[in-house]
């Protein structure tokens, strides 16, 4: 059984995810202490509960711990099972981060193709949006050869959640190298801000804000009103894409911050990504490293690592005893070597 310290790196729920869906993966059964060390309520929370629960469900696993508030989980996998699963989420707790613990063990450790029906939050800060897996992370997997479908049904929002979607996960023995080096010619840029139950002008003002901000042509920005959520909600995303790649950008409408606000943070990152001209964005980096790592491996460039993506490559050297490099090449980018799998 390997021990984990959850407080390693970034110290977040990640470290918990991704540990669960590599036991689910290898077989190995950890014991994880200090969990969410590094967040402000550590433990065991309602989304993070989610997560262990689904992983405990697919792997047919024994978990010790798993309660809310718990600061340590001890889990021993017994096998993946693929089916058709439903994993609600009470409120609003964010169901794109669920599907990261469990789409890899599916993809990789059964031979049946399953489908995930997820209901809960769509669109929640700190977390990629449903657009995002659609747009970035699936086509990134189909590169190396995997076949995920998603179909989007309602927006979900903090705080009443309420959203769904389903994925189909079509199973395959082996991921083929990924080298993901150059973003090619850009070929659109355009920006999608969605307002359900608030003032369109929220949206619009988003639009305005972020179209000038990037000096991006206000005819590829367009508001979206949305009647069929449970609560109110908004969110901007700006889409890049360019020949060999699609990138998302977001940021999230809350109580008390500006529209203005919300649009210059998300101008902020993606004039990062444009201005260091690598194909892959902060966080499709640290989210391609475990496919690539148990798969055949591969190479990418990206801008400046973060800790999500530090902390995934210690934990990928605990279970899989991989080491991966990430080399400075100029100022904000980076090249990250993956090793494959042996
Ligand atoms: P905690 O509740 O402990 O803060 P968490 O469960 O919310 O943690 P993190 O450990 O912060 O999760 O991990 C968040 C994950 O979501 C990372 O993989 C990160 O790359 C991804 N992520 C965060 N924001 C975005 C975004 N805007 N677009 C795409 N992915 C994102």
């Amino acid at each position: 059984m390997l021990t984990i310290d959850g407080s390693m790196g970034e110290g977040g729920g990640q470290v918990l995810r991704s540990s669960l869906a590599l036991s689910l993966m290898t077989g190995t059964s950890f014991r994880m202490t200090n969990i969410r060390a590094g967040r402000a309520r550590p433990g065991l929370m309602r989304q993070h509960l989610a997560s262990v629960e689904a992983a405990t469900q697919i792997g047919d696993a024994d978990a010790d711990g798993a309660e809310i508030g718990s600061t340590s989980l001890s889990f021993r996998p017994n096998g993946v099972c693929g089916g058709d699963y439903t994993f609600a989420i009470g409120g609003a707790g964010s169901t794109t981060l669920m599907f990261q613990t469990v789409v890899l063990p599916l993809l990789l450790s059964t031979t049946v193709p399953s489908t995930l029906q997820l209901i809960g939050g769509t669109h929640n800060p700190m977390a990629p949006p449903v657009d995002f897996l659609q747009q970035v992370f699936v086509p990134a997997l189909a590169k190396m050869g995997a076949r995920i479908d998603i179909a989007f049904e309602r927006y979900g929002f903090y705080p009443a959640g309420g959203g769904a979607w389903s994925a189909t996960v079509h199973p395959t023995k082996k991921l083929s190298r990924l080298e993901l080096v150059e973003r090619g010619e850009v070929r659109s840029r355009r920006a999608t801000a969605v307002a359900a139950q608030i003032p369109s002008s929220v949206a619009v003002r988003e639009l305005t804000t972020l179209a000038t901000a990037l000096e991006w042509d206000r005819n590829d920005c367009r508001s979206l009103t949305v009647r069929a959520s449970h609560g109110p909600g908004n969110a901007l995303l700006a889409i890049v894409e360019s020949e060999h790649v699609t990138e998302v950008f977001s940021g999230f409408g809350a109580r008390g911050v500006r529209a203005e606000a919300v649009a210059e943070g998300v101008a902020t990152e993606t004039a990062r990504y444009l201005r260091a001209g690598v194909p892959v964005g902060e966080h499709l980096a640290d989210q391609l490293l475990l496919p690539m790592a148990l798969g055949d491996g591969g190479v990418f460039r990206t801008v400046r690592p973060s800790t999500h993506l530090t902390t995934q490559i210690a934990l990928l050297e605990l279970f899989l005893g991989v080491s991966i490099t990430a080399e400075e090449e100029s100022d904000d980018v980076w090249r990250i070597t993956v090793p494959a799998k042996t």
